[in-house]
């Protein structure tokens, strides 16, 4: 078995791989984790309610379980639950990736599921959660398990104990194509050539470079920016269980999301999504403008986060790849036998990786998986594909 991209979604499948005693190699043309794809910033939101689909509460559940049976491996603190509020301005509801009614698809998905939480007016959100300038007309979830991920640590601590289980990890080193061969796939690298039974291709917002031109119109690639601000001197408590994650729609069709300030520092990660101009995943320029954070502070976080102040601690970019429906692909790639195509991101994908790596490695070892991918196969794109 070979996987190709040991980002979120690789190095969980490598993982799984490898936990199964399967021979497997993963290659990667960067050093994972790093800052190029999409898998870097420190945090990553997790909740348990999915207003995206009901299909992907299961895999974020095994997600957290994962997490733990790593965290206890490797002690490594990989998952917080600190809490996790979805506020709602009135007229919104546009709170996540393209979604609609947002708030109202999360609260149903915890009702399936039966996932704790509570529903908050704007009183009960300012009484609880000071950090949070409102304007009165808010509706909230708030569900105490949701909480954060840490990317780079569970990308590390996978690709760690993957290796210490016998899986091959080749750094540094480029897919440059896929090809059928007589005995499964063949990958053709700037270092050689691999022959692989079956091949994993989870190769983030690079996926355009392995698709025909068909699918190409799938895989959008946006640059978005994360940053962080400092807190004021007299700020409230921003800490975790002080201060929970948070999305927040806004009447304006806007939404942006955060994280309460972690690790002992006084930085608050604050970001909202961009997109409207696509890009390619080389060409998305690494450097941040500092007008950026300095826009974003004065249109949307200053007034709704009255802690900040507007200095910019830091910024980086980050790749979203968004399908036209902002859900997963994980199928069967339409032109290379033996090769599973996995682009789950839409800005949504690294709280699901862990299930996700468990499901790929069971699909591509048994045939089938535990949780249910057929949401995420590509002729739901109908003529597209
Ligand atoms: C700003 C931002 C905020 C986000 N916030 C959240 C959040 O709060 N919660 C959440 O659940 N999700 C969030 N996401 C989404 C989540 O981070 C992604 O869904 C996930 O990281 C995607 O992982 P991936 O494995 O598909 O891609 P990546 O992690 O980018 O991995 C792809 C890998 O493939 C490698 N590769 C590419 N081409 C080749 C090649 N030719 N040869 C070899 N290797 C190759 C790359 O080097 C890379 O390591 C966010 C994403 C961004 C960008």
């Amino acid at each position: 078995m070979a996987v190709v991209g040991l980002g979120a979604a690789g190095a969980a499948t490598l993982y799984q791989l490898a936990r199964r005693g399967i021979s497997a190699v993963g290659i990667d043309r960067f050093s994972p984790p790093h800052i190029y794809g999409s898998t870097h910033g420190d945090t990553r939101i997790t909740r348990e309610a999915i207003g995206e689909g009901e299909a992907y509460t299961p895999l974020v559940q095994r997600s957290h379980a994962i997490w733990r049976e790593l965290e206890a491996e490797t002690g490594q603190q990989l998952l917080t639950q600190c809490g996790g509020l979805i506020l709602e301005s009135a007229g919104g509801g546009a709170a996540g990736h393209h979604r609609h009614e947002f708030l109202a698809s999360t609260i149903a998905c915890a009702n399936r599921y039966g996932i704790k939480h509570e529903l908050l007016s704007a009183a009960d959100v300012a009484g609880r959660f000071p950090q949070f300038g409102l304007d009165g007309n808010e509706s909230a979830y708030y569900e105490p398990t949701a909480g954060f991920v840490r990317p780079e640590r569970c990308v590390e601590a996978q690709l760690t104990v993957a290796g210490r289980l016998g899986a091959e990890i080749r750094r540094d080193e480029r897919v440059l194509a896929v090809e059928s061969s007589a005995t499964g796939v063949r990958l053709r690298t700037d270092r050689g050539v691999v022959e692989a039974g079956r091949v994993v291709l989870a190769v983030g917002a690079w996926v355009r470079d392995f698709v025909a031109a068909e699918q190409v119109q799938l895989f959008n690639v946006y640059r978005q920016v994360l940053q962080w601000y400092e807190l004021k001197p007299n700020a409230v408590d921003h800490t975790p269980g002080a201060m929970p994650v948070f999305i927040w729609g806004l009447s304006d069709g806007n939404a942006f999301y955060g994280f309460p300030a972690i690790d002992g520092t006084r930085e608050i990660k604050v970001a909202n999504e961009q997109l409207d101009t696509a890009t390619g995943a080389d060409e998305a320029s690494l450097e941040v403008d500092p007008d950026e954070p300095r826009q974003l502070y004065d249109s949307l976080i200053g007034k709704r986060l009255p802690g900040l102040s507007p200095h910019c601690l830091r910024a980086v970019r980050c790749l979203y790849t968004v399908t036209p429906d902002a859900n997963f692909v994980i199928d069967d790639h339409p032109d290379l036998p033996g090769v599973l195509l996995v682009s789950p991101c839409s800005g949504h994908g690294f709280k699901h990786s862990a299930g996700l790596g468990e499901a790929i490695a069971q699909r591509i070892t048994a045939g089938e998986s535990d949780a249910d991918l057929s949401p995420f196969r590509l002729d739901r794109f109908g003529a597209a594909v």
